[in-house]
């Protein structure tokens, strides 16, 4: 027999947001996870490598102390075994919070296994078959591996157990060039690995020039660089891993480590839930199909997150999670999803975040703008921190001056984006940014002067 529930979620990362608060309201929820109850953010992604970066940024500033009259005597000694246990113990006991809470919940039936499709309307999970008058698909996505000749025979690591791996390696080869790959690449650089990076392009693609330019700029001296490698073979000998890689003047080159990390994309799991039995489309890389309703092209099924891959962040699956629970079960409204400029952050050094449009957005739209920058060298608190790099950067609308992008590296640049997320939210101008008082000397001033700049170019 079928059992059937009001609600089936596939996924427990920001699926969650589609749990609790749908059994709240005296539903009846099946939640589906096959692996720790939190999904990649919690278990493998966000949470510990920003726990990770925390202690990479702590021995940046020690190792720096020099350059604010501050002498460290001494070798500075890090216990990489010991971090990687108590971030990996600290994820693990939050993740095992979850299941007695769902197990307390009378509306909860929680599935510790795969789920799969068995017909279009039936899902089968550990040995039983269950329907669902909305079914919600929140799978998410693992390590997308590139076809690299000899890879499968050598001993790489993924995001997911580069972060749990006790065993410091001594020289770590990194293939490719997002933000997972420079925040991973940062953290092992950080804390005296030494890092190569392997990258088919260049890094950061999605930033604006200027912003990658200062990126690679300062990361090039705390990393190894290599770009545009054309990858030829992957080879594994005596614990030795060796990448062979043509370079941009298409000379045969090798890199050599005992570690390797690879960070080329994520690939959503949605091969695994067996859509062929159903009406769900996906696209030419697997990511479901969803219209401007996050609806699926299946009646009463809905996709979010990153098997969707509108965006790769787990603030933007919680906002569709967020979406979906208002408009499906708590105001019943036909509003589509709009995404008011999302942004994203770089938790690497420098650190880079960013919300709304780029200026190559901004140039390719034919959008007129003017622009704002200043660095945090030429502000007070800035000052203090002896920048090597940072800047801020602001772009308007030529003509109603609302803010429509920015863009910020350098020290904070994640928590100093959050006031121009509000001002984007909120449709503010460039008079908007330049009547509010700032604190006097805090970092937000850097973002005044990139305002007064974008002012001075309108006379
Ligand atoms: C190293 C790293 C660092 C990151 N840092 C950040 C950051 O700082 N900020 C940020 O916003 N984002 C970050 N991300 C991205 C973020 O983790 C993801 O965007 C987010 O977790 C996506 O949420 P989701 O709910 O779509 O999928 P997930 O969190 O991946 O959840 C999907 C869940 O579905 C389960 N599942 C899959 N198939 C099935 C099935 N058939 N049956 C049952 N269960 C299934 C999976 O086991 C998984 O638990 C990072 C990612 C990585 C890898």
């Amino acid at each position: 027999m079928d059992k059937h529930y009001d609600v089936i979620v596939i996924g427990s990362g920001g699926g969650t947001k589609l749990v609790t608060p749908v059994a709240q309201l005296g539903l009846k929820v099946a939640i589906i996870e096959k692996g720790p109850l939190g999904g990649t953010c919690l278990n493998r992604g966000c949470i510990p490598s920003k726990m990770l970066i925390h202690t990479a940024q702590l021995a940046s500033l020690i190792r720096d102390a020099k350059r604010f009259e501050i002498a460290i005597n001494g070798e500075m000694e890090i216990d990489f075994e010991h971090l990687i246990h108590r971030v990996s113990r600290t994820i693990d006991d939050e993740s095992n919070q979850i299941a007695p809470l769902y197990e307390k919940n009378p509306n909860i039936d929680y599935y510790p296994h795969e789920g799969y499709f068995v017909d279009k309307k039936v899902i089968e999970v550990g040995g039983e078959r269950l329907t669902g008058d909305k079914i919600f698909i929140a799978v998410g996505g693992r390590a997308l591996i590139p076809k690299i000749r000899g890879l499968d025979k050598v001993p790489y690591m993924t995001y997911q157990e580069a972060l749990r791996n006790p065993k410091k390696p001594k020289k770590l080869i990194v293939i490719g060039g997002g933000f997972i790959a420079t925040e991973l690449g940062y953290f092992f650089s950080s804390v005296g690995v030494e890092t190569e990076f392997l990258v088919r392009s260049i890094l950061l693609r999605p930033e604006d020039d200027d912003i990658r330019e200062a990126f690679q700029e300062a990361f090039a001296k705390e990393v190894t660089l290599r770009l545009g490698c054309d990858f030829q073979e992957a080879l594994y000998e005596d614990g030795l891993i060796t990448i062979r890689y043509k370079d941009g003047n298409g000379s045969i080159k090798k890199a050599e480590g005992d570690a390797l990390i690879i960070a080329t994309g994520i690939k959503p799991w949605t091969d695994t839930l067996n859509l062929e039995k159903t009406d769900i489309q996906v696209d030419e890389k697997g990511f479901v199909k969803v219209d401007d309703h996050l609806r699926t092209t299946q009646e009463n099924v809905w996709a979010f997150g990153d098997c969707v891959g509108n965006y790769l962040f787990r603030h933007s699956a919680n906002f569709e999670g967020e979406y979906l629970f208002r408009t499906l079960f708590q105001k019943r409204s036909e509003e589509a999803i709009f995404y008011k400029g999302v942004p994203h952050a770089v938790f690497s050094s420098p650190e880079i975040a960013g919300v709304g449009k780029t200026e190559r957005e901004l140039k390719e739209a034919k959008i007129p703008y003017i622009v704002g920058k200043n660095t945090y060298a030429a502000s007070a608190r800035g000052m203090a921190l002896l920048p090597e790099t940072g800047f801020v950067k602001l772009l308007f609308e030529k003509h109603t001056l609302k803010l429509l992008g920015a863009h910020i590296i350098g020290e904070e640049a994640s928590n100093m984006i959050h006031m121009l997320i509000l001002a984007i939210q909120m449709d503010a101008t460039l008079n908007d940014l330049l009547r509010m008082i700032y604190i006097h000397p805090a970092l937000p001033e850097i973002v005044r002067n990139a305002a007064r700049n974008a002012h001075k170019t309108l006379t």
